[in-house]
């Protein structure tokens, strides 16, 4: 049954809204501190908001 081993890959204990930060590539959770702007938060930490120029994009 590899379904059960995939399925508790994925179980999460929170169910809080999660993001991909685009820098590390690492989802993170939502916090407290970015509630009010959540839809705004783009980066997991504050180090990964200065290294925003390391994304590669298509300017
Ligand atoms: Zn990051």
């Amino acid at each position: 049954m590899f379904y059960l081993g995939v399925k508790a890959k994925y179980m999460k204990r929170s169910e809080f809204p999660q993001k991909t930060c685009p820098v590390c590539n690492l989802p993170f959770t939502w916090r407290k501190k970015w509630e009010k702007h959540w839809a705004d938060v783009k980066y997991c930490s504050e180090k990964c908001r200065r290294n925003k120029n390391t994304v590669h994009t298509n300017n």
